[in-house]
């Protein structure tokens, strides 16, 4: 039977992936090396016939026999990928060389994980796929979006040179149960905050937008991409509804019922000021846009995270 490899199949997208893959009746080789993601994610597919997990940290190559390759291995949370920025830099390079040539011994496709990040403070707006982005090369989001790009220009490179089948996809930020509550991202900062009755964090003045995907949708999206034969991309991923961090906030507070008040922090260095997926090749090629709303979603990562709290107090 043929293989499909996740890396950071641990991690909150991973373990999303993971259990699509495993129901759609494939074998999935689950990789991660744990710093961010958890056994807690995956814990349900343990045991499952078709599913065998490896420690193992991409930075050094492996050798599997696989038909498919997706590359989801790095932390997403600022919080995470900042607190070892060379470690981060090289998961998305050494550790993309070692994939890239994973797949091309195997003949295996590549579905890569790109971002939003890669647009950087973005001057255009929505983000078209064509627009080559804002980066600031030293500041301290760098390690991710540089390293990302590094990526994206490998896949390519693979591509021309030896003729590796890639998918690459710009993710828009996404959420959902799964996610770390202590990662530091805004959607389970401000839901925690509001279950446990204290101050929702705003950085800057919480006029910056996001554009929030639902998990479920964005699996949708990697699964179509996979599938298709037509192009390599990049293709943006995600929700083209846009909500200021302020928006968010009162509809976290208005669906828990909290009381919380907002508390205002200083904005972090090069923090994006707007973000939202043009997705009209989303649309097009892969008939891919999302169906689940902010509201419907928050409602049931909410519900997620309520269930967490109960299991702690219990
Ligand atoms: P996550 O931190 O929950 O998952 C990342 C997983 O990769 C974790 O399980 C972690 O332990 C593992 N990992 C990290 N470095 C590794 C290494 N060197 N070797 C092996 N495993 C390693 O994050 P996520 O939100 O699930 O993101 C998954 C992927 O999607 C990442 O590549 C991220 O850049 C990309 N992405 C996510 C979002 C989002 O909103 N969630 C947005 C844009 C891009
Ligand atoms: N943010 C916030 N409060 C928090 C965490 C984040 O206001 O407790 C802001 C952050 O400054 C950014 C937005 O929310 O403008 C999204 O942050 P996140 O870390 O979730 O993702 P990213 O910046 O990578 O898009």
């Amino acid at each position: 039977m043929e293989s499909v490899l996740v890396t950071g199949g641990a991690g909150f997208l991973g373990s999303h992936l993971c259990d699509r893959l495993v129901e759609r009746g494939k074998y999935v080789i689950c990789l991660d090396n744990f710093f961010t993601g958890s056994k807690q994610n995956i814990l349900h597919l343990m045991g499952h016939p078709r599913f065998e997990l490896i420690r193992h940290d991409i930075v050094h190559p492996i050798h599997l026999e696989v038909s498919e390759i997706y590359n989801l291995a790095c932390p997403a949370s600022p919080v995470a990928y900042q607190y070892n920025p060379i470690k981060t830099i090289k998961t998305s390079t050494v550790g993309m060389v070692n994939l890239l040539g994973l797949a091309k011994r195997c003949q295996a496709k590549v579905l890569q994980a790109s971002t939003s990040e890669v647009y950087g403070d973005p001057e255009v707006h929505p983000q078209v796929e064509e627009y080559w982005g804002h980066v600031n090369p030293i500041g301290p989001r760098s390690c991710y979006d540089e390293g990302k790009r590094i990526a994206e220009s490998l896949c390519m490179n693979y591509h021309e040179a030896h003729q590796v089948p890639i998918r690459i996809v710009r993710i828009f930020n996404t959420y959902g149960p799964r996610m770390d509550p202590n990662d530091g991202r805004v959607v389970s900062n401000f839901i925690n905050q509001a279950l446990r009755g204290q101050p929702l964090t705003i950085y800057g003045d919480g006029t910056q937008t996001r554009s929030f995907c639902y998990i479920d949708d964005l699996i949708d999206g990697f699964l179509k991409m996979m599938a298709q034969d037509e192009t390599s991309g990049p293709i943006n991923l995600g929700n083209p509804v846009e909500n200021s961090m302020f928006e968010l906030a009162e509809s976290v507070l208005q669906i828990v019922k909290s009381k919380s008040q907002l508390e205002f922090r200083p904005l972090p260095t090069d923090d994006p000021k707007k973000r939202c997926p043009d997705i009209t090749k989303a649309k097009t090629l892969l008939n891919w846009e999302p169906q689940v709303s902010l509201h419907e979603g928050l409602t049931k990562t909410i519900a997620y995270y309520q269930d967490l709290m109960n299991q702690e107090t219990s």
